[in-house]
């Protein structure tokens, strides 16, 4: 991160200029604002050489408004108080603005993956969520995990397996992490979920005539070209889906290098290639850039950074040409730019919205967690049933006769899959419209991220005003 940039301070400058429109008592607004419990601990790894290692982990609870706390847990060497408490807060805010009844949390542990064994990332894991546990930090009413920068199902599969054999007989002990995989509890679609609701939102941004006309973009995602950084699990899955709504990929920036093509890159070709290589640098699709930032600034309609924070800039801003960046990360830009941007007409979709489709899915596992069976598999086959009985009467009532293939494909009720991706879809639908109806109330005056911001900060303090602690 640009070291004149703080986190908090980024979150924060956006916090206050939303809370200039929320009508509320300024110690309510400190309390909304503020972070609730941080806690730091260290603890001994040895290493498979036998050398020992002093590892550095936090985790912080920005509200209690709201509980469960929930938030993910990454892995990376840049991980710091000031970061987990800025992603924690952006958590409170994203899981108001989708109506999520959370409050907001996020954990780190300061490793770099890559050097580290499958061995010491399980024990690094495992003893981590014992340190949570012995501090009333992690579990199904208390504090929820989920994967982020660095962290999959795997990783939280070894903590929910070492919660459960700490909690003992604790009926819903799979409820304290999710992003498991789901065999061990998981919900379909989770994975993906992320980058399918980028899309989603992004789907939304692009679907109104005048936003797109000021941007001088034309309506829907078929055809725009874009360009994303981080080709992980939210980058991957929102270049995936947005390809398959009709946009054209043509730049790349990952960790080492940046590639474009303005024809468009192949993906999957893309993935093969670094999965190879470990680089996407010298993919024949494609030109390799002189630096992996330049990736962000090739001509394309759409931005997608979904690496890591601070990576617009307000030095970088002015050579960006996106019209729509499309926040997948977590404060990839910074509020320099960010104003920047909004002077120049650009549609910024900010993440507290459109990357909150992780841990809307996430409480959709909780969800099935606590009720102990799949969404769809107690009314599939009885929906199946009304839906032939429905298509019987037609047949008999008209002329027409449904092939096979069309009586199955119209009966067919839903399963966890189904109704994961419509629980999302419609999450991620509301939600925009709820904060484009908060824009218009201030006369389209304000921009995407503080009327979401503005909706966030109402629904925290009214959840605080009707406690009856504040004025
Ligand atoms: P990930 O570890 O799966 O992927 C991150 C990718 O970014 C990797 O491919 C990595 O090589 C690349 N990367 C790292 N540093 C880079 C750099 N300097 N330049 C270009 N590429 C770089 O992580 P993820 O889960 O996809 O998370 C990415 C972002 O999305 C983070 O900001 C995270 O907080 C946010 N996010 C993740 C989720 C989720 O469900 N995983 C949910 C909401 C938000």
């Amino acid at each position: 991160m640009p070291a004149e940039y703080r986190f908090t301070d980024e979150v924060n400058k956006s916090f206050d200029r939303a809370a200039k429109y929320v009508d509320a008592d300024p110690t309510l607004l400190a309390q909304v604002r503020g972070n609730n419990s941080l806690y730091h601990f260290t603890f001994p790894l040895r290493r498979d050489d036998g050398s020992i290692e002093v590892i550095n982990a936090w985790r912080a609870q920005h509200s209690h408004h709201r509980m469960p706390t929930k938030g993910g847990f990454r892995y990376s060497p840049a991980v710091n108080a000031d970061e987990v408490m800025a992603l924690a807060a952006l958590m409170t805010y994203k899981c108001a603005v989708v109506n999520v009844p959370y409050g907001g949390a996020k954990g780190g542990v300061r490793i770099d993956v890559r050097q580290y064994s499958v061995g010491e990332l399980e024990r690094i894991t495992r003893r981590f969520t014992f340190e949570l546990w012995r501090k009333n930090f992690i579990g199904p009413a208390i504090d929820v995990p989920a994967p982020d920068m660095g962290t999959g199902p795997r990783e939280m599969a070894w903590m929910a397996d070492t919660y459960a054999a700490l909690s003992g007989s604790e009926l819903n002990a799979s409820a304290c992490v999710t992003g498991k995989p789901v065999s061990q509890g998981g919900v379909a679609g989770r994975n993906e979920a992320t980058g399918r609701g980028v899309v989603f939102g992004l789907r939304e941004a692009c679907s109104i005539p005048e936003d797109m006309k000021r941007a001088g973009l034309t309506v829907g995602l078929d055809g725009k070209r874009f360009a994303v950084q981080g080709l992980g699990n939210v980058g991957y899955h929102a270049a995936k889906f947005l390809i398959e709504a009709g946009a054209v990929l043509v730049g790349v920036s990952e960790i080492k290098a940046g590639i474009a093509n303005p024809k468009g890159i192949d993906l999957e070709a893309l993935m093969a290639h670094r999965r190879e290589a470990g680089t996407v640098a010298g993919f024949p699709g494609a030109g390799t850039l002189p630096t992996s930032l330049a990736a962000l600034e090739v001509d394309c309609d759409i931005l997608v950074p979904a690496a890591l924070e601070n990576q617009i800039t307000r030095a970088n801003a002015p050579r960006i040409k996106a019209k729509v960046i499309g926040e997948g990360a977590n404060g990839p830009t910074t509020d320099d730019a960010d104003q920047f941007l909004r002077e120049r007409g650009v549609i910024v979709v900010p993440d507290v919205y459109l990357n909150a489709g992780g841990v809307t899915v996430s409480y959709f596992e909780w969800l099935k967690n606590l009720q102990h069976v799949a969404f769809g598999r107690l009314e599939k086959r009885f929906d199946q049933g009304a839906y032939r009985r429905l298509l019987n009467a037609i047949e008999g009532a008209t002329t027409k006769t449904f092939s096979v293939a069309e009586s199955n494909l119209l009966a067919r009720g839903a399963d966890e899959l189904d109704i994961v991706n419509s629980g999302l879809e419609e999450t991620m639908a509301f939600a925009y419209r709820q904060i484009r109806e908060v824009c218009a109330e201030h006369g389209d005056t304000v921009d995407l991220r503080t009327g979401a911001m503005i909706r966030a900060i109402r629904k925290v303090v009214v959840a605080y005003q009707e406690l009856g602690i504040f004025p």
